[in-house]
């Protein structure tokens, strides 16, 4: 942390702030210009409230200099994190297709879009057991039953399941669920992160839909503080002004995170437009930025979902997707 004063800051003041700042832990360096002195504050700061100093009259600014997030930073981890889900790699170079319906819905319904996306090259299936619908009136998931569904859909096609946790003491159903999602509505509930920071499985967590990249960090720091350093962050579209798409995707986090942390990064282009037409476009872009991966919903019947029809891909329109992926990815890839 770097305290800038304000030129006229008293000789008084300003040793009492130094007194008060080592009596914090840290070593104070002080530079001493023609208009304005600077304390380099050297050791751990993280615990110093830095809103509490800019606030005291003779302080001009304080700028910090290392991270908040300091498990998922690129600087204490330059090398990028690679997760391994059942042979699926992601990240470092490694690109992963996660598909598969917004909800399981029956037997029929999760088998059959196991098994087409897994023709067209899917490497996880998704499927949601636990639904976090706005309205309590709209369906819910199938719960207990759903999860059964979808890892009988897994063992039959091979594919690792993704599926969403929506509260702790839902966990003992997810035993064998490969990939825990944390979805967008609860990427800053903290109990339920510290909990899934004890499990020693992948974890993707979801961008809130009102979220800073830096929060999504630091919600991705909360889980790998427990020692679970397996996070896949996940970019679904953020809430702005404009209402013609569901949210807004902000590809530019894409980016932006890969050089703030070593932790893979996917796109879901499914929540981030709310629209199957724009799920296409959307996907490119995001192979073509950077991203490790892609998670998108496909049904096997959108007309009739349960959830999230109008962006879910029918098998067919995934099969395309992925063959265009493929070609992207060729051409982008580093
Ligand atoms: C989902 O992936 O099923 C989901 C509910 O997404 P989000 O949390 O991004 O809204
Ligand atoms: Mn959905």
């Amino acid at each position: 942390m770097i305290v800038i004063l304000k030129p006229d800051a008293s000789e008084e003041k300003r040793s009492r702030l130094i007194g008060w700042l080592k009596e914090q832990g840290v070593e104070v360096h002080i530079s001493q210009g023609a208009y304005q002195t600077v304390l380099g504050l050297i050791g751990d700061a993280s615990h110093i409230d830095r809103d509490l100093v800019a606030g005291l009259d003779i302080v001009d600014s304080v700028k910090t200099v290392t991270e908040p997030f300091k498990c998922c930073s690129r600087r204490s981890h330059p090398d990028d994190t690679v997760v391994e889900v059942g042979g699926v790699k992601i990240g470092g170079g490694h690109f992963c297709m996660i598909a598969g319906p917004c909800s399981v819905e029956s037997e029929e319904q999760i088998v059959a879009v196991a098994r087409s996306v897994k023709a067209s090259g899917a490497q996880l299936l998704r499927g949601g057991a636990f639904k976090p619908r706005t309205s309590p009136y709209d369906f819910q998931g199938l719960k207990a039953d759903g999860l059964a569904l979808l890892k009988m859909a897994g063992r039959e096609t091979g594919l690792p399941i993704v599926s969403e946790v929506m509260a702790a003491s839902d966990l003992p159903l997810f035993e064998d669920v490969d990939v825990i999602q944390i979805g967008a509505r609860n990427m800053q509930n903290f109990d339920l992160l510290r909990e899934v920071g004890k499990l020693r499985k992948p974890v993707l967590l979801k961008r809130g839909m009102a979220s800073t990249a830096k929060e999504l960090l630091m919600s991705a720091e909360y889980i790998m503080a427990g020692g679970n350093e397996q996070v896949i962050l996940c970019e679904r579209g953020i809430r702005t002004f404009d209402d013609c798409t569901r949210n807004t995707l902000d590809l530019a986090v894409v980016p932006v995170l890969h050089e703030l942390t070593h932790l893979p990064v996917i796109v879901d282009p499914s929540h981030a437009t709310g629209a199957a037409k724009l799920v296409r476009p959307m996907a490119l872009a995001a192979a073509a930025c950077g991203a490790d991966g892609l998670m998108i919903e496909v049904h096997n019947d959108p007309l009739h979902a349960l959830c999230d029809g109008a962006q879910a891909l029918r098998p067919e329109e995934y099969d395309k997707l992925a063959g265009e992926v493929r070609r992207v990815r060729q051409v982008t890839a580093k």
